[in-house]
Order: structure tokens, then C-alpha cells, then sequence
């Protein structure tokens, strides 16, 4: 048996010495179908509570399977209190989107829907997934659950008081409009727009909203996709956990 795994992945289940993991049919066919392993081979699960667990397959079939817990190999680490608010876009960036979403360790992964965003709706399902298989590979041992799209509007009327909320504004492109200016806070939000920006009411009341902090994120203007890798890293440089 090979106590080498590099398979990682994601269960809905408790992980301890000894315990048994049931494999969904999707994950058996994923260990068995596509990644050729049989029974002994060895695997790394990860749940959100009892961190990465090195497993042992004890029963490989087409439909389904077993795995044994064998030991503990990385403590639970959950990211910090952020929620990533995003305007979807076209698929692909998306899915990249919510893809570097959870690399970076976004707690939270909120689709809005402002005044120029296109998407009437999105594949909350697959987008999960792409967060999934993120967690997967990055090694964490945490998967940012993606919410349903959900109005701006709404969102905000609803927004719970002691959360910051860094906004992105693209007509602060090259203003000195940092992160630093925002009182310290245990839980956080970042806000992207679409590609056609935020509309003029949307930004007056976001500048209005005591739980907002407008920010630049540098003197050129970036697409959402780029401007939601370059807010979380920012974010996870300066007040999250790189620090
Ligand atoms: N079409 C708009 C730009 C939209 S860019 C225009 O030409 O003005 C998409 C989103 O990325 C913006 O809504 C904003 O949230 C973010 N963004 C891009 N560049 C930015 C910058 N330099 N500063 C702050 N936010 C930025």
C-alpha cells in the first residue's frame, strides 16, 4: 500500500481514526474510473471541521465506495470572515472568478446582480463545484459555499451592520483611496462590478452606507475578473491570513 496520496478530496462526512467514508458515485468515479485506483490505495480527504485526513480505499465499484480514515495530516484552517460580492459576467470568467475565489481563501461567494449586470442567473451548482475542486487542489481545508444570486439592492437593505464592506469603484481608478482607511473589523466584504462598472445611483449610495469603504484598485481600470484576484490578494496581504 501506498502511504503517498496525492488524490485530495472533498466529503460531507465526519473524518477520525478508523472512520469510514461512503464515496459518492461522482467520486468513485473519479478515484477508480479516471484516476485508476483500486482498494489500499491511499487518498486525502478534507471536510470542513476536522481538517485533512489520509484515507485508505477499502472497497472500490463502479457505482460507489469505501474509504478508511487512517491519520490526521493538516489541521482544520478556515479563511478569514470575507465574503467575495462579484457582478457574474460571461462563463468562463465566472467560473475563474469563483475558481480564485476559493485559491484565495474567500469565506463566502455572493453573485450579485447590480443595474448592468447581464446574467439573469447563474449555475449556483456548478459554480459550487468549481469551488470544490479549488479547495481540492489548493490544499485547503475549506470550501466557500456560493450563494444564489441575489439583487444589489437587496443585498445591501439587508446588510448585517458590524461587516465592512470594501467597494471597488472604478471611478476612483489611480486615486489614493486605500484599504487602510478602513476600520478594523473582523468581518469583511468585497464588492466587484460588472463589466460595464457600477451605475451612478448604485455608487452614490454606496458611498452613503456607513458599512462602506470605497477603495482604487490602482491606476489602470482592470476587468472584474482581474479586479476580484487583485482585491482579495490586496485584502489577504493587508488584514486577512498571509499576513
Ligand atoms: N466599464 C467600467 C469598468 C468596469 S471594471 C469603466 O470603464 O469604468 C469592473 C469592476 O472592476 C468595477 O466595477 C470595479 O469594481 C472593479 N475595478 C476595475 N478597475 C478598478 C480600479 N482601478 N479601482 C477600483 N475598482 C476597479
Amino acid at each position: 500500500m501506498s502511504t503517498h496520496a496525492k488524490i485530495r478530496l472533498y466529503v460531507e462526512h465526519p473524518l477520525a481514526a478508523g472512520q469510514t467514508v461512503p464515496l459518492s458515485r461522482d467520486q468513485a468515479h473519479y478515484l477508480f474510473g479516471v484516476m485508476r485506483q483500486a482498494v489500499g490505495g491511499a487518498v486525502l480527504l478534507f471536510n470542513e471541521e476536522h481538517g485533512e485526513w489520509r484515507a485508505e480505499i477499502v472497497e472500490a465499484g463502479k457505482r460507489g465506495g469505501m474509504l478508511a480514515c487512517v491519520e490526521q495530516t493538516a489541521p482544520l484552517r478556515l479563511p478569514p470572515d470575507l465574503w467575495l460580492l462579484f457582478a457574474p459576467i460571461k462563463k468562463a470568467r465566472t467560473d475563474f472568478i469563483v475558481e480564485k475565489a476559493a485559491e484565495l481563501g474567500a469565506g463566502r461567494i455572493c453573485p450579485v446582480q447590480t443595474e448592468f449586470t447581464n446574467a439573469e442567473r447563474i449555475r449556483q451548482d456548478r459554480l459550487q463545484a468549481h469551488a470544490v475542486e479549488a479547495a481540492e487542489q489548493c490544499g485547503g481545508t475549506y470550501v466557500p459555499p456560493v450563494a444564489a444570486l441575489q439583487r444589489l439592492e437587496r443585498v445591501l437593505s439587508d446588510w448585517p451592520g458590524d461587516r465592512r464592506l470594501i467597494f471597488a469603484d472604478e471611478a476612483l481608478v489611480g486615486a489614493r483611496a486605500a484599504l487602510e482607511a478602513a476600520p478594523r473589523s473582523d468581518k469583511w466584504a468585497i464588492l466587484i462590478g460588472p463589466e460595464g462598472g457600477f451605475s451612478p445611483a448604485e455608487r452614490d449610495r454606496l458611498h452613503d452606507l456607513p458599512f462602506v469603504t470605497p477603495i482604487s484598485l490602482g491606476p489602470r481600470i482592470l476587468r472584474a475578473d482581474t479586479a476580484a484576484v487583485a482585491a482579495l490578494t490586496l485584502f489577504q496581504a493587508t488584514r486577512g491570513d498571509w499576513e
